[in-house]
């Protein structure tokens, strides 16, 4: 069993914040920035390309609810809101999650985008292959 399901079934302990029948969110064991947060679906899914459609829509709510949380309670409202899935992208623990993470000034935080420029060619081939 991951250590995720391991929280929800209380045999490992968590900083719990809050709770409800699909949804349990923990302060991270490692803080990131102070008041760094995972949601975590009670149910197993390995990753977000897992997840069914009532989850992810609660999911979304419950995102919103939570980071106004935090935003009034850390007095910030400076946050980054990222899922990592797979490991390239630095997914270490197989159960979805999502990271709730305040910002501060000077927070010690990296968190950098590349900035690659694409022809305009470039741009119209992947325009074609993405777009629904
Ligand atoms: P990720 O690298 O996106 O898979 O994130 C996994 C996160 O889970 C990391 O930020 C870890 O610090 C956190 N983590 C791992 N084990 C625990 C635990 N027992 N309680 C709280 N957070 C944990
Ligand atoms: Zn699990």
């Amino acid at each position: 069993m991951c250590v995720f399901c391991k929280i929800v079934n209380n045999e490992v302990p968590a900083y719990t914040i809050y709770e409800d029948d699909d949804f349990i969110a923990f302060l991270d064991i490692s803080q990131a920035t102070i008041g760094h947060t995972l949601i975590v679906p009670k149910k197993h899914y390995p990753n977000i390309y897992s997840l069914d459609d009532v989850i992810a829509g609660k999911l979304g709510k419950l995102s919103v609810l939570l980071a106004n949380h935090l935003k009034e309670k850390l007095k910030t409202d400076h946050m980054n809101i990222i899922t990592n899935a797979g490991e390239l992208a630095g997914q270490t623990v197989n159960h979805f999650h999502l990271h709730l993470i305040p910002r501060y000034i000077n927070d010690g935080m990296i968190f950098k985008f590349n900035r690659n420029e694409l022809s305009e060619k470039e741009f119209k081939k992947l325009h074609n292959l993405l777009k629904k």
